[in-house]
């Protein structure tokens, strides 16, 4: 006798950056119990491409940013911190 669990976890949705592809996904455990709502990447169904997908709370969908705008952020984010550091100690 086997009983299979049924994915039971909400669904939320978002769009592909890239080509607007509607899709829904559900949060980790982690993202539920610890709130830790960086999903990570993906990449969509539709057109392949990878992108980055934040779950936003309050409107209850994910947040999606193409590949170049993370790591454009990433880059300020560095460049930041190498100011920090040329500031001296
Ligand atoms: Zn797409």
């Amino acid at each position: 006798m086997t009983k299979t669990k049924k994915d039971t976890r909400p669904r939320y949705p978002g769009t592909c950056p890239y080509c607007g592809h509607r899709f829904v996904g559900c949060l980790s455990i982690l993202q539920q119990d610890f709130e830790m709502y960086d999903h990570g990447v993906s990449n969509c169904l539709h057109c392949k491409k990878l992108f980055r997908m934040i779950f936003d709370p309050n409107k209850k969908e994910f947040h999606t940013k193409t590949w170049e705008e993370f790591l454009e952020n990433v880059q300020q984010k560095g460049r930041e911190i190498l100011k920090l550091k040329e500031g001296g100690f």
